[in-house]
């Protein structure tokens, strides 16, 4: 079994990012102002954004 990244390390790398629905753009937001859609893509404005998944290493794009 694959060992699971340690909290610490998990939490700073995926913490408050989200990703952009529309051009998949990262984005590092508080999620209170996500969840009010305070926050914009900047990259093409758009306001529909979701938290980056957790992606395991090794896996495939
Ligand atoms: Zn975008």
């Amino acid at each position: 079994m694959a060992k699971k990244m340690p909290e610490p390390i998990a939490n700073r790398m995926f913490k408050n990012m989200f990703v952009c629905m529309k051009c998949n753009a990262k984005i590092r937001a508080a999620p209170d102002k996500v969840k009010i859609h305070k926050i914009k893509c900047r990259k093409c404005g758009s306001k529909q954004l979701r938290l980056k998944a957790k992606e395991r290493r090794g896996q495939k794009a």
